[in-house]
Order: structure tokens, then C-alpha cells, then sequence
């Protein structure tokens, strides 16, 4: 008996194998895990969940590997914040950050997928890992490939943040810098995946990697007492996240760990690269690709995987997908550093800039609870936000000088 029944087509639900592979050889449509529920219903409780690891393995019997955990050992179970301050800003009473800004080793949600990817890539007996990245999944990849002894290779765009590109550079993996976009690195990596037999996370390892994002909907869960939310604000770069989300929720109400799911899965896109919110407002399920401009870079994939998806999902809930300026970015990331003291990547701007948005349009109400998922640090991109947080007061190293910047300081 297994908990995986093998891979099926979204689309077709022809089966597959639980190989390294990802789209279906007959109608292309997109890979997924099969488990099966009745055999998990068996082994999976509240209380054996709750005498877990604290780490997202604590949901190991939903997660599409056969042996034992190898790698991301520590990643997951990350704070689950009640915004009070950041409530009662914007008028909503059951306001929480999930936040994974700080979520080991990387600082990012991608530490997630990634701590699946690879046990899952050491079962199958590989021993190169590779990625097309924004820049978070290279960082974690990068990171879990050194620890768990994978020979690694990461492709980005080369004009990524600072940040991100040493946050690569260090755990000493190759680092391709390609010069386009994140599509142009996606296109190569996927002919690069045909060449090579290396355990590309984010492409034949896709079906697996995907899998880790339900383990946030999983702890949001458990730690609002084992019910869902009203509703959750998302970011968008593939959509990936957003639809596993929602998986998340609906597996834990299928096997009675939770009832009467009814959240609204909204979406958070940068308008300088928001193609699914774009579709969602023309009410039309057809993604126009687009080439981003927008300095939430991590979020900026013009044609993305899983958009068809994510917006399905929006509609099928209620929920709403909105885009914000990037001069919103960085107000989303100043109203979440001053009133809750957490400091999010361009990203997470993207994702309080949307909430703020849908609670002033009426979306998000007071009473009801809402979980906005920070998925970024912000440490990673200093060079977005620091032309708007201003300067140090510089002074003398006497009491003189310090009273006289007091003063200035006060009028
Ligand atoms: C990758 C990423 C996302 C969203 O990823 P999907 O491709 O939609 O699953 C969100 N936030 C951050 C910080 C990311 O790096």
C-alpha cells in the first residue's frame, strides 16, 4: 500500500508513473500527484499532526514522497501573526500574517516546494538539481542542494537584486545569469531539461515541487483552531501557489480535518506583470502573455504555468485578483514593517498593497478573518525600498549635537 497512486493529467486524466516527468504525453496538459485519500484517511489524525515535527513534515502523509524526509528538515511551521496593528488600520478585527519571510534556510515560501523537490529528487535517484528561477526558489535550491550533498545548477535573469544573486553565489552551486526574462530562462531551462538528466525542481520535478505550497493552507488551518479561513490574500508569479492553497484546504476538509471550507482565494499581482489579474478583470479565462516591468521581481513571470488555474479558482470561491503599482508595493512594504515590524521583499508589498486595496473596495470585512501570506524578506531587496525610507540622522559623537538633531528632528 502507498499514499501515491502515481501522476494524472489535469486535463485528461490519463495516469502516469510518479516519475520525473510533468506534462501528459497525450493532450500536454500539466502533471499531477494521485493519492490516495482512503488509504491516508487511515494513517492521518489532528493529534498525530500535532505530535509532528515542527516543520511542514508534521504533514508528511500529504506530501508526495515514499520513504522519509531528507531535506528541509527545518523549513515550515512558521509564524502565524494576529495583524492587531495592521487591523486596526485598515478596519479588520481577524487580520493574520502568515510569515514566511522568515521561514529556515532561505527566508522565503519557497523553502516549501523546495524541501519536497528535493527528497523527492533523491528518491528517484538523481544527483544533479536545477531550476529557472525569480530569484527565492535559485536561493533555495542553492541552499538545501549544499546541505543535502546535490551538485547544482541555477539559471535566473541577470538582472535580478543584489540580494538574490550572493544569496545564490554563496552555498556555491553554478550560478547562470541569463540574459532576458524569467520566460526567456524558463524556455531554455525546459530544452536544457531534455538534454540533461538533472532533477529540474520546477520542471519535471514540478508535480512534486507544487505539492510543498499546501503545506501553508495546512498550518493556517491548524493554527486558527483547525478551521479555514474567510478568507486568504495570494500572490501570483506562476499561480502555482494559489491553487494549492485551496488544495490544501479541501484536503483537510475531505478527510474531516476540518468542515465547511468556504474561503476566498484572492489574488495579488504587480501591475507592471499582472497578465492573471488582467484575464480575471476581462472576465476571460485566455492569459495574453506580457513581458514584465515591475520591481517585484519575484513575482514576475509574464506567461504563466498555472494562471488558467488560479484564476478558476478566484472565480469558483468569489475571490478577487488585483494588481497594484509599484509605488503601492512599497507603501504595502512600509505598512507592514511600521505596524507589525516585519520586514517583506517586494512581493509581500505586492500582497498588503492588495489587501489593502480589496478591504477599501468592500472584498474584506471587518468581522471576517482574512490570512495574507508574506512570502519574501526583505533584507533580499534593499535596492527597491531604500529609496523610500529616507536616511540616518548623522551626527557628532556629543550630547550637543544629538540635542540639536532632536530639535530639527521635532519641528
Ligand atoms: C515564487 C514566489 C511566489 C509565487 O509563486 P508561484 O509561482 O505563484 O507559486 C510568491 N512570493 C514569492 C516571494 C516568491 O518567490
Amino acid at each position: 500500500m502507498s499514499k501515491i497512486k502515481g501522476l494524472v493529467c489535469k486535463e485528461c486524466k490519463k495516469e502516469y508513473a510518479a516519475e520525473a516527468i510533468h506534462v501528459c504525453e497525450f493532450c500536454f496538459g500539466p502533471l499531477e500527484v494521485a493519492y490516495d485519500y482512503e488509504y491516508i484517511q487511515t494513517k492521518i489524525s489532528k493529534e498525530k499532526i500535532m505530535n509532528g515535527p515542527l516543520s511542514l513534515w508534521r504533514y508528511e502523509d500529504l506530501l508526495p514522497i515514499e520513504s522519509t524526509p531528507t531535506v528541509g528538515l527545518h523549513t515550515g511551521f512558521t509564524p502565524m501573526i494576529h495583524a492587531k496593528n495592521l487591523g486596526l488600520k485598515l478596519g479588520l478585527d481577524h487580520l493574520y500574517i502568515k510569515n514566511d519571510s522568515v521561514n529556515p534556510p532561505t527566508l522565503s515560501f519557497k523553502d516549501r516546494v523546495v524541501a519536497v523537490a528535493l527528497t523527492r529528487a533523491k528518491e528517484l535517484g538523481f544527483d544533479t538539481v536545477a531550476c529557472a528561477s525569480t530569484g527565492n526558489l535559485a536561493n533555495s535550491v542553492s541552499a538545501n542542494a549544499a546541505q543535502a550533498g546535490f551538485k547544482c545548477f541555477v539559471f535566473i535573469p541577470a538582472d535580478l537584486e543584489a540580494g538574490k544573486i550572493l544569496g545564490n553565489l554563496v552555498y556555491n552551486p553554478t550560478v547562470i545569469a541569463v540574459e532576458g526574462n524569467y520566460d526567456d530562462v524558463n524556455r531554455l531551462c525546459s530544452e536544457i531539461a531534455g538534454e540533461y538528466p538533472w532533477a529540474f525542481v520546477n520542471i519535471n520535478l514540478r508535480p512534486y515541487y507544487s505539492e510543498g505550497s499546501k503545506t501553508l493552507a495546512y498550518e493556517t488551518a491548524e493554527a486558527l483552531d483547525w478551521q479555514a479561513p474567510d478568507h486568504v490574500v495570494v500572490p501570483i508569479a506562476s499561480g502555482s501557489l494559489l491553487t494549492k492553497i485551496y488544495k490544501g484546504f479541501h484536503e483537510f476538509e475531505r478527510l474531516g480535518l476540518i468542515s465547511n471550507v468556504s474561503t476566498q482565494i484572492h489574488g495579488a499581482q504587480a501591475l507592471g506583470c499582472s497578465p492573471v489579474a488582467t484575464a480575471f478583470k476581462k472576465k476571460t479565462d485566455f492569459i495574453q502573455p506580457v513581458k514584465p516591468d515591475t520591481i517585484a521581481k519575484s513575482l514576475a513571470i509574464g506567461n504563466p504555468a498555472d494562471g488558467f488555474y488560479a484564476i478558476k479558482i478566484a472565480q469558483e470561491t468569489g475571490g478577487v485578483i488585483e494588481s497594484v503599482t509599484d509605488k503601492e508595493i512599497l507603501e504595502g512594504i512600509k505598512l507592514l514593517a511600521e505596524n507589525e515590524g516585519i520586514f517583506t521583499e517586494t512581493a509581500g508589498g505586492v500582497t498588503v498593497a492588495v489587501l489593502k486595496k480589496l478591504t477599501d473596495q468592500g472584498v474584506l470585512k471587518k468581522g471576517e478573518s482574512i490570512v495574507a501570506y508574506i512570502t519574501g524578506n526583505g533584507l533580499k531587496t534593499q535596492e527597491a525600498i531604500a529609496p523610500a525610507v529616507g536616511a540616518p540622522s548623522l551626527i557628532q559623537p556629543n550630547l550637543k549635537s544629538f540635542q540639536q538633531t532632536l530639535k530639527e528632528e521635532a519641528k
